[in-house]
């Protein structure tokens, strides 16, 4: 799943591609057409994908883990989700987007004004469909974009602001950091790589984490998602799935050496997922006991 590194190169290579356009002589791109292959993606009817035709494309920015692409006062909004994926190509095929069992779920068309075919095709693999596409006057009219909390990234996420959110919180430090409204854009992977560089356990409680603990959290997740956007930046999209598992020291690792300690990265069950950590880095060396049994006693 894309995370707020992976989306913000996202919009960076669509900006490039659609807004300064320096490969086409600079000038925004126009679009098309926009086909639907998944009509279940659209959260939104009016206005239709249809009324985007013979818009430019003025800006393309990020909202946590959204992508947003300004149609001059209309936007396409998008949550790719656990197993959504934008493929851009410079050549999209001409046969018509159909409704159907293809992965396909929208297509954007760019008119280059000369033959070629521009645009992205926005999949979704599997049968959990959770793609969310929205076309709004507003981004702010998404819900859950006008309720995110702020952006890790932002200049004005200072350490007050850190310390305000997990002031009081019994939640554990693992959930609350990939809670969109708590914080914009971490979620199970790189909440794992910033506790990890923190050397914070994902099961400690946030309103108890001490002075220095915090400080260590502050600064690592400025550092792991700044240096993943790093990485991120300038790859097409269809490098960025690569680039993110390739930063990964202990999310996806399990069974491997930890890279800071040569512990091994161990793995335990968190909500609906599997997350991973090293014990000797994270939690004085004792592993986390499993709680998928217990949950429901709590
Ligand atoms: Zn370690």
């Amino acid at each position: 799943m894309p995370e707020l590194p992976e989306v913000e190169a996202l919009a960076g290579f669509l900006r490039q591609r659609l807004v300064e356009r320096p490969a086409a002589g600079g000038g925004a791109a126009v679009v098309a057409e926009v086909g639907v292959g998944a009509i279940n993606v659209l959260k939104t009817f009016d206005p239709p994908p249809s009324a985007l035709a013979g818009l430019p494309v003025t800006g393309v920015a990020r909202h946590g883990k959204w992508l947003d692409l300004d149609l001059d006062g209309l936007h396409l909004v998008v949550h790719l989700s656990r197993a959504g994926w934008l493929r851009w190509s410079e050549q999209l095929p001409t046969t018509p987007v159909r409704p159907g069992k293809s992965p396909l779920a929208l297509r954007v068309l760019f008119d280059d004004g000369e033959d070629g075919r521009p645009g992205f095709d926005l999949t979704e693999q599997g049968t959990h469909k959770r793609l969310a596409v929205h076309v709004v006057r507003d981004p702010r009219q998404v819900a859950a974009i006008a309720s995110l909390g702020p952006d890790p990234l932002d200049d004005s996420f200072d350490l007050t602001a850190l310390q305000a959110l997990l002031a009081g919180s019994r939640q554990q430090v693992k959930g609350l950091l990939r809670e969109q409204s708590v914080l914009a854009g971490v979620g199970n992977a790189y909440s794992d790589e910033v506790l990890h560089a923190a050397r914070i356990s994902p099961f400690a409680v946030s309103g108890k984490l001490d002075d220095d603990e915090v400080s260590r959290l502050y600064a690592s997740l400025k550092d792991v998602l700044a240096s993943a956007v790093a990485a991120a930046t300038g790859k097409p999209a269809s490098q960025l799935k690569d680039a993110k598992r390739a930063g990964m020291r202990v999310h996806g690792r399990t069974g491997e050496a930890c890279p800071v300690c040569g512990d091994v990265v161990r793995e335990v069950s968190f909500a609906d997922r599997s997350l991973q950590y090293c014990a000797t880095c994270q939690t004085g060396g004792k592993p986390l006991a499993d709680r998928r049994t217990s949950k429901f006693l709590r």
